[in-house]
């Protein structure tokens, strides 16, 4: 993996330009394309971004001025924020032929702080998905082994990293699409918590969970990257206001709570054994480690996938060929207007359709008070277990995922069986908190294993701290 400090360090000690560091990058992109990190590289953009890094360096006396802390990196977007100029296809048909007439805000700001947009990475269609298969454009691969899953939803954000490819990548998590693919494929990613980072710009998913964040090859990276998009944005009526970093030393004096839910059945007995070795050094770096109860997280699987299918089928609902979306030949000759809705909307996948229409079923009359409504109160009281958990400790930690990258195909028969990937994930988004995933020891079979660290409102701060004691990069 390639890191963001390394790059400024050669180019400032004058080992290398940013030019020739993109160009290199563009080499490893070209030949690692099998990977399929990609849906589109935008490399003369970048290019010409980069020159214009270097001539920046050389005005400001050959150092990196404090407001471009991200001069000259190259950085990947997932294909669901929109970049003005740029193909945005949440890897669906519906988008294949949409370019972006404007830009996200998370996107601005990494391009105000210097950094150098090398393209669009794939993803699960729509972000719906935790393997990275469900792509029009077809699945990413695991750099650490090719022959499984990068995980999903950020699949190519994850994989580019890993590969090589960039330092640093942006990704949205809205039930745990940053974490479980870092996760899987042993890099950092962090989702901030609910309202940190403004969403102005990123196709909507489900919106009470959307979060979008950062992923890279170190916690340093990621926070630097961070630092860059977090803080209120006029444009996102739930962006809330930035805070100055508060200094935390790690885990020294910290109570960390081990949640008894978290390691129950169903955690593969390699991945535990990885995660317990993090804990210990967590114990002796002096955490104390406290054991909790999270009583109504085991629900948060069933809760999320009722909430985030309904907000879906609402904000999917703009995507039928009218002013949203592809139209189709077919709808185009259409002979009723039910017919050409049809027809356009078979433009999305399966597991698309599969969640709108599950979302359009729980909304609709008689049915809205017993699964959506009765899904907001199981998600209240998930919400209060996190809040009196947070009384007691400073940090949650438990797995990201139960089990680490899976073969490519090997849940694609059953739906339910990807969605229990998500059990760990699924609460933090549920409740709104920040949460880290941090690569640990690998398992013993050599795939990469995630910490995830979970901090109560306001802690990204104090999750970047301590995951920075006990990252462990490939
Ligand atoms: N895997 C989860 C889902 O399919 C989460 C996706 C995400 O966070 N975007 O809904």
């Amino acid at each position: 993996m390639i890191t963001l400090s390394s790059i400024h360090e050669s180019v400032v000690g004058g080992a290398a330009s940013f030019e020739s560091t993109l160009e290199k990058q563009l080499g490893t992109i070209t030949s690692g394309a099998r990977i399929n990190a990609f849906i589109s590289v935008t490399a003369d953009r970048a290019r010409e971004s980069a020159r214009r890094a270097d001539l920046e360096l050389a005005q400001s006396g050959g150092r990196i001025p404090a407001s471009k802390p991200l001069l000259g990196i190259p950085v990947a977007i997932k294909d669901n924020l929109q970049w003005a100029g740029s193909r945005t296809t949440c890897a669906s048909k519906m988008l294949q032929e949409y370019v972006s007439p404007f830009t996200a805000t998370a996107v601005m700001r990494l391009e105000a702080a210097g950094a150098v947009i090398v393209g669009k990475t794939n993803l699960d269609e729509f972000a719906m998905g935790g393997s990275g298969e469900h792509s029009a454009f077809g699945p990413t691969l695991n750099p650490a082994d090719e022959s499984r899953v990068a995980g999903g939803s950020s699949s190519g954000s994850a994989a580019a990293v890993a590969a090589g490819m960039v330092p640093v990548a942006l990704g949205s998590d809205t039930g745990g699409s940053i974490r479980l693919p870092a996760s899987f494929c042993g890099i950092v990613g962090l989702k901030p918590g609910y309202g940190r980072v403004s969403r102005f710009g990123l196709v909507a998913f489900a919106s009470s969970l959307d979060q979008v964040g950062p992923m890279g090859a170190t916690v340093s990276d990621v926070e630097k990257v961070y630092r860059v998009i977090e803080g209120h944005d006029p444009l996102d009526s739930t962006s809330i206001a930035v805070r100055a970093p508060i200094e935390h030393k790690g885990p020294a004096g910290l109570r960390v709570g081990i949640p008894a839910e978290f390691f129950a059945e169903g955690l593969d007995p390699g991945v535990r054994a990885s995660v317990e070795r993090a804990l210990a050094r967590l114990k002796e770096q002096g955490a104390v480690l406290v054991p909790i109860s999270l009583p109504n997280v085991h629900h948060s699987v069933a809760c999320y996938y009722v909430i985030a299918v309904a907000e879906a089928s609402s904000n999917l609902s703009r995507f039928d060929g009218v002013r949203f979306g592809s139209r189709t030949d077919a709808a185009r000759s259409a002979s009723s207007l039910e017919e050409f809705y049809c027809e356009n909307r078979s433009l999305f996948g399966r597991e698309v359709k599969r969640r709108i229409l599950l979302g359009t079923f729980v909304l609709s009359s008689g049915y809205h008070d017993a699964y959506y409504g009765r899904a907001c109160q199981v998600r209240e009281l998930i919400r209060q277990d996190f809040s009196s958990a947070f009384s007691k400790v400073d940090l949650i930690a438990s797995p990201v995922a139960p089990a680490p990258a899976f073969k490519i195909g090997e849940h694609s028969q059953s739906p339910l069986q990807m969605y229990l990937n998500d059990l760990y994930t699924i609460p933090a988004n549920l409740a709104g908190l920040p949460a880290l995933s941090v690569p640990v020891e690998p398992h013993s079979s050599g795939l990469p294993v995630g910490l995830q660290l979970m901090a109560a409102s306001g802690g990204e701060d104090l999750l970047l701290a301590v995951g920075r004691t006990l990252e462990v990069t490939r």
